[in-house]
Parts: C-alpha cells; structure tokens; sequence
C-alpha cells in the first residue's frame, strides 16, 4: 500500500501540530504505523490522500451512524450555508431540534446545545454540583467523559492508551472531588457513597461504556445504580454521547429502561459537525444561566449549520422504523462471522456488542470492567489492526476502543471485512 503522501504529510505536521494530529488516539501510536491522512469519504468508504480505499468501521468515532456524507445531511447542510454561517441570536432551527431531542429521550425535559461531548460533560457536572450544593462525584475506571480537569483521572481510551491516565496539569484540588470506582460493581459504589455520604453531587459513567473496549452492564446494574442515587439524593448523569441515538432512538435508558436524572450528548447529535447537548429534569435544567445561578454560555453554540446536521440527522432516526433493526442486522452478522471465523481456526477471543457497538478483545476471558479489558494482548490487536489496514478495512486504532458501524454497511460490504479478518488472523497468528 503506497502511503507516501500521508506520510509526507504528516512529516510536516508534527512541524506545526503537537504530535501532528488535532486529538491524540489519531495518531496511530498504540498500534505503529503512521497515521492516514484523510482526503474524503462516502457511505462506507474512506479515501485518504494517496487514493487509498478502506471500508469504514469506526465512522468518525460514531457521528456517521448512516454512512459518510448521506445525501439528506449534506441537502440540509448546504441549504442552511445560504442563509449564513452563524448569528450569535436564537434560531427557529434549536427550538425544533431542543423539541425533537425532548421526544427522543427519555430522561430529558430540557436541554442546552453546546459544541462538543467535552462541553456537554463538564456542564452537567456543574449544574448537578449547583442543584445539588455538593461538590464530588463519582466517575468509573476507564470511562471517557472527555477531557475536562476533573474527568482525567482514570480516563479510558486515549490516556490509557498513552500510558498516561491522569494528565499533568490536572490539580490536586480538582482530582481530589473526583471518586473512583470500578464499574459493574455495586458494593463499591455503596463503600464510596457510605464514606462520602451527603458529599457527592452526581454519578456519571457511559451506561454501556466504549472508552475501554465495548464491555455491557451485568443485569440489575443500572438499576442499581438508579436505586443508591434515588435514596441518597445523588444526581445520576448517562453519558450517552457514544450510545445516544446509536442504540436506540432514546439511547442505552432507553434500551435498559433506567431513566437518569441528566443525559449528556454529543457525536450522532450533530451529524457529523461539532455539537453536544446536556439535559435533564426541568427542576434541574433550571438552575442553568439564564434562567438559573449556573452559568454556561457558548458563541458558537446551537450554530445554524450544525443544527440543520444534527435535525436532519435525528429526524431521520425520528422517522425510520427499520434504522435501528438495520443496524442490529449490521452488527450481528459482522460480530457472528467474526466469531465463527475465529472459531474455525480455533481462537476463543472475546467479542462484546450490543446492536451497532461491538469490540474484539484479545484476551479469552470475558470482558466487564477496566481490570478486565487489561487483560487484552494490545501488541497483537496493534497487529491485527495494520493486517486489516493493509487489506482495506479502517479499525479504531486502539484496542481500548469500541467499533461504530454505518447503515451504509451492506452485507456484501460486512462479507469483505470478514475475509479479510481470516487472512488478517491467520497472518498475525503465523496459523
Ligand atoms: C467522545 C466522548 C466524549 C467527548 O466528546 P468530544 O466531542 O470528543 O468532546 C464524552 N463522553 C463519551 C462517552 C464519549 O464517547
């Protein structure tokens, strides 16, 4: 595979750019290799600039639930860029899509637009420590809530991945109001709450996290979870950026059917341009500035364009009856074959999915929590991910990382990842 202008380009970025890259798990390092550079992209396909083609499986970390550049998102995109790009001014536009995300999920009254899942997060920490007069919280090992100060501890993905989980720059002071615990493990939680008690303002955590490799909740989890919050009047926060819209129209509350007090929201909300959201229970929403004490402000937010991304995307998730059955189909047939495939040659690695999520561990014990998810071979997934590379199929890079599958991925396409997941195993394996 000829990769001579990525490579170039990237000699050059790291001339300008911390790294060469704009967030660091684009980099390639937990997997070697240099990274690509993207030239375009179109329903299930990459191009990076040498005129590579890869089929997609991780779509931009999920925003591109229906595929690259879907002709509705892009129609409403355009559209919206003839009226101008922003104007610092409410817009028709965010009270129809504040309207259709209040439809959408379940656990959400009222809700505020803000520009990425980072903004999201580390709003509704500061509106349940506002509403709630308490200043910790409660966050799981290995679950990413985005790079906010007092997230970065124990962080998932991206600092697990660089060896690094708690981020210089960070203070004492912050760290100190953030409380650890395992995740799937509700006696832990009940030792935090005992010796903090009427301390903690919230618990968030991803309901189905995917910053560690996609792992599930045990049955009763989440309910459980719900339950100690509800008694010790602890606001429990979902951060549904990855799940929200992706599992179902309502996201994982609506596939477990635990309703949280707030929701946060990013990727999928956008349809691929920058946006997030945070909401919750009206008493609790507000407490937000202007109609509350808690500031939060944003220039850019609720932009016009990115609106008419992210209305177009959710209505055509409103709308589709088959979309989320689709995307199961997707996922099932692409995790079954893999499964078979590593059956037939005899591995017994563990496969986690739930509807279009799934991630491939290289380890034979089951995964549930962070301490399990290390078991993983990383040197081997690193591997295995350059063998898929070089046979055209695009991994997230890192094995601490979930897959995020496109409607635009048709059988004949998912029957091409799996040939190549063959020759891939049975290279890297010497089988
Ligand atoms: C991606 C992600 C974030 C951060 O969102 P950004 O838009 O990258 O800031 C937060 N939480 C979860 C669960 C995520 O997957």
């Amino acid at each position: 595979m000829n990769i001579s202008k990525s490579k170039e380009l990237f000699a050059k970025a790291q001339n300008f750019i911390p790294g060469g890259v704009n967030s660091p798990v684009r980099a390639f390092r937990a997997v070697g290799g240099e990274p690509l550079f993207i030239k375009k992209a179109d329903g299930a396909y990459l191009y990076d600039e040498d005129g590579n083609q890869f089929i997609e499986l991780i779509n931009s970390w999920g925003p591109m639930l229906l595929g690259h550049n879907h002709p509705k998102v892009k129609d409403a995109v355009v559209k919206a860029m003839e009226d101008g790009t922003s104007f610092g001014a409410p817009t028709a536009r965010e009270v129809e899509i504040a309207e259709l995300i209040v439809s959408m999920v379940p656990s959400i009254e009222k809700v505020r637009m803000v520009n990425s899942g980072t903004e999201a997060t580390m709003s509704a920490i500061r509106v349940a420590r506002g509403f709630t007069g308490r200043d910790k919280f409660i966050k799981m090992e290995g679950h990413y809530h985005g790079h906010g100060d007092s997230f970065l501890i124990a962080a998932g993905s991206g600092a697990m991945t660089m060896g690094d989980p708690d981020s210089p720059g960070v203070t004492k002071g912050t760290a100190k109001d953030t409380l650890i615990a395992p995740y799937n493990n509700l006696e832990a939680i009940e030792e935090l709450v005992a010796a903090n008690s009427g301390e903690i303002a919230a618990l968030i955590l991803e309901p189905v996290p995917g910053n560690m490799g996609l792992c599930l909740p045990k049955e009763g989890y989440l309910q459980g979870l719900r339950d100690i919050c509800t008694r010790e009047g602890i606001l429990l926060i979902f951060d549904e950026v990855m799940t929200g819209f992706r599992l179902a129209k309502g996201g994982a509350q609506e596939v477990f059917g635990v309703t949280p007090d707030m929701t946060t929201l990013g990727k999928i909300i956008g349809g691929g341009m920058p946006v997030g959201a945070y909401g919750g229970k009206r008493e609790i929403m507000e407490f937000v500035s202007p109609a509350g004490p808690v500031y939060q402000a944003g220039t850019l937010s609720g932009n016009p364009i990115a609106m008419a991304a992210g209305l177009t995307m959710l209505n055509h998730l409103n709308t589709d009856p088959n979309v989320y059955a689709e995307l199961s189909h997707i996922g099932t047939k692409l995790t079954e074959g893999i499964k078979s495939i590593n059956q037939e040659l005899g591995l017994n690695y563990t496969v986690n999915r739930i509807g279009s999520m799934y991630s491939l561990f290289f380890t034979d014990k089951p995964v549930f929590d962070f301490e399990t998810a290390k078991n993983s071979d990383t040197a081997l997934f690193g591997k295995y991910f350059q063998a898929m590379l070089k046979r055209g199929v695009y991994l997230a890079p890192s094995q601490f990382e979930s897959m995020f599958l496109s409607t635009a991925l048709k059988d004949d396409v998912i029957d091409q990842v799996l040939v190549a997941h063959k020759e891939a195993m049975v290279e890297i394996l010497g089988l």
